[in-house]
Formats: C-alpha cells, structure tokens, sequence
C-alpha cells in the first residue's frame, strides 16, 4: 500500500499488529492482500483487516507466497500423478523423465570474461579461501601425490577451466606438479598434455567441455580406493569428513551441523553451511549447485561484494579481515543455461583413462 493510505490506517496497523509500534508501522511496508489469503494470519489475530483485505506486514508476506507456492505445488502435483501413467508408456519421453531429476540446467561455467586473469601462484591460496571442499580435497591431493587419476583429472581441471585457467596454464601448471612424481616431461607431453588440450577443445571433436556441476559429481562416477574426486559431503566417511573438517578449524557446532545434513543427504546444504563457516556469514545468499558457482560468489564476497567479517588464512584458520584483502575478483559470469548431456563427454573420458 502507498505511503497516504498507510498513514491513514496507521492507528489501526499499530493496534492490529503485535509487536508494531507507530514508528515501526511508518517503517515497514504493508501488503493489501485478499482475506483468502491470510486466513491464518487472520486465525491467529496477527493483520488488520477491512472490506474483506487483509494488511500483511513484509515481515508476515512469506506466509502468504508459502500458502501460494503449496497449493500450486499440490496441484501440480495432483495434475502429475494423473498424467504419469500414458507419459511413463511413452518410450520416447521414458529416458527423459529419468533423467530430469539429475539434470543441471542452471549456468555451465565452460566460457568465463576472467580467462587468463588468475596466475597458478594464486591457486593454492585460492584453494583453501574459495574452494568448496571438493575441489580444495582434489588440489591437496594433487600437492601432496603429484598426480590424480583420471576422476579427479576430469573433475579439477574443468573446474580451474572454469575459474579461468588458460590452457597454456593448465598445461604448466599439471605439467609441473606431474613431473615432480613419477611422470617424465615426454610422457607427459604425450599423453597428458593431449588431453588437456582436449578439454579445451583444441583437440579431437573441438568441443569446449562443460565444468562439473554437483549434481553430476554427487550422482554419478563414485570415488573408489585411491580416487580423491566425488563429492566429500556424499562420498566421504562420515569420521572421516569429521576429521577433515576439523583439521580445517570448523567449529564443533559447525561440523555438528553439517553431519546432520548429510545425514538426512542434504549434500549441497551441508557444502552451504561449509561456505557460511569458512567465510563467517551467517546466510549463504544464494542456491549451491556448481562448484565454479562457489568459487564465484566467494570471490564476489571476499573483494567486498558482501560485508565480511574474518577471512581465513593460508594454513586454515580464521583472522580477522584487513584492508589489504587479495581477490581476483571478476568471477566467470554465466552465459548460457545448456544442460550438458552425459554423452557429450564421453569422448574426452576417453582420453583420461591412463591413471
Ligand atoms: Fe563440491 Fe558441490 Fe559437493 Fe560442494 S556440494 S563439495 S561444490 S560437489
């Protein structure tokens, strides 16, 4: 409602409204909304009505979309369970309809406007700052072995693709961490190097592979013995990711949190709660889907973006936030919503199999 009807209504908002004050009702925003709509607002004596509208304070609106949004979503559904029988003896819609629900069609990251900008000294401060624990456990592993099977391969390298890696840089920097284990500098250019250049479509089909989203790394390719690649909120042991989480200085509460949510498999809410940990906030601000997103909305937070309190530091722990804070800032911005089918990285696997 506009400003003149609010004060007029004003005495009336006050003593309708528990816990308003006049000065909290010239405050706040008031919604005009039917009274079928608020019937439990209305119940529970907590909005002035008058003419058969209901005056719902911003606080209040969620109950209403909440309302809103469950009756749409029970008719949908309703709606659903009537059609699924002649869709599901569809064969043509059958591999569709199994797949839907594992589908990401959110942004796919592969094409980035910070290319280039991230320098490979950069990476493993990154990695303990705005990493999600996927990919912070991937580059640990692959500091501390010098090397990665093809899982964490496909995984990690797509994903520093997405962060803006260049592929003269990733060809440096695998190179570099490769040959300090037990690949020499021709192997690796032999083998490799090509399929590096691969996933940045400078080999074979030229396609310009997708990086990773979560749902693809929680639902398919398991991790077995040896393989650090997977999701660590689904595929870890919980004691494990216990440990871990600890060792990266999580508080009790923190870790007690995120052990529940994986519990009941809230994979991505428990990657949520690990952010809202490790950058000190207390709401994430957004839906986690895609690790290269994580990335994204961490950099945006730590060059300012968002108010900050401590930031980490490279061994882990928390410190108090100061002026001279590193960013990289320009995180890849999203430019298509394509939902990259399984297949379209089958041949690119191909050329990860050499463990
Ligand atoms: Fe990585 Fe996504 Fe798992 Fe987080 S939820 S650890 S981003 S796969």
């Amino acid at each position: 409602i506009g400003e003149d009807l609010k004060n007029e209504l004003a005495d009336e908002l006050c003593a309708s409204t528990p816990g308003f004050s006049l000065l909290k009702v010239k405050e706040q925003m008031f919604y005009k909304v039917g009274l079928a709509d608020a019937v439990d607002l209305f119940r529970t004596r907590r909005v002035f009505i008058k003419d058969g509208f209901a005056y719902v304070p911003f606080k209040e609106i969620d109950v209403i979309v909440l309302n809103n949004y469950r009756t749409k979503l029970s008719k949908a559904l309703a709606l659903t369970a009537r059609s699924l029988p002649s869709i599901q003896s569809d064969e043509r819609l059958q591999p569709l309809l199994s797949h839907l629900s594992h589908s990401y069609v959110g942004p796919d990251y592969s094409i980035q406007k910070n290319t280039g900008r991230i320098s490979l000294e950069q990476i493993d401060a990154l990695s303990v700052k705005s990493f999600p624990l996927c990919m912070r456990q991937l580059h640990r592993a692959l500091r501390d072995s010098h090397h990665l099977r093809h899982g964490g391969r496909m995984q990690y390298g797509l994903f520093l693709k997405g962060i803006g890696l260049t592929l003269e840089q990733a060809l440096e920097f695998w190179k570099k961490e490769f040959i300090r284990g037990k690949v020499d500098a021709d192997k690796f250019d032999k083998g490799y190097a090509y399929s590096i250049r691969h996933s940045y479509g400078k080999e074979g089909k030229r396609t310009d592979y997708t990086p990773y989203s979560c749902m693809k790394i929680i639902m398919s390719n398991p991790p077995s013995q040896g393989d650090y690649h997977g999701c660590p909120f689904r595929h870890s042991d919980p004691e494990l990711l216990k440990q871990k989480l600890q060792s990266y200085k999580i508080p009790p509460s923190g870790i007690t949190q995120i052990l529940e949510l994986v519990k009941g498999m809230h994979y991505q809410l428990a990657c949520q709660k690990y952010f809202e940990l490790t950058h000190d906030v207390d709401d994430i601000g957004f839906s986690l889907n895609h690790p290269n997103q994580y990335f994204t909305e961490s950099q945006k937070l730590l060059s300012g973006g968002r108010e900050l309190k401590k930031e980490f530091n490279n061994s882990g722990n928390y410190q108090q936030k100061n002026n001279s804070q590193e960013s990289i800032n320009s995180a890849p911005t999203p430019t298509s919503s394509n939902a990259t089918a399984d297949t379209e990285l089958e041949g690119l696997e191909a050329y990860f199999t050499e463990d």
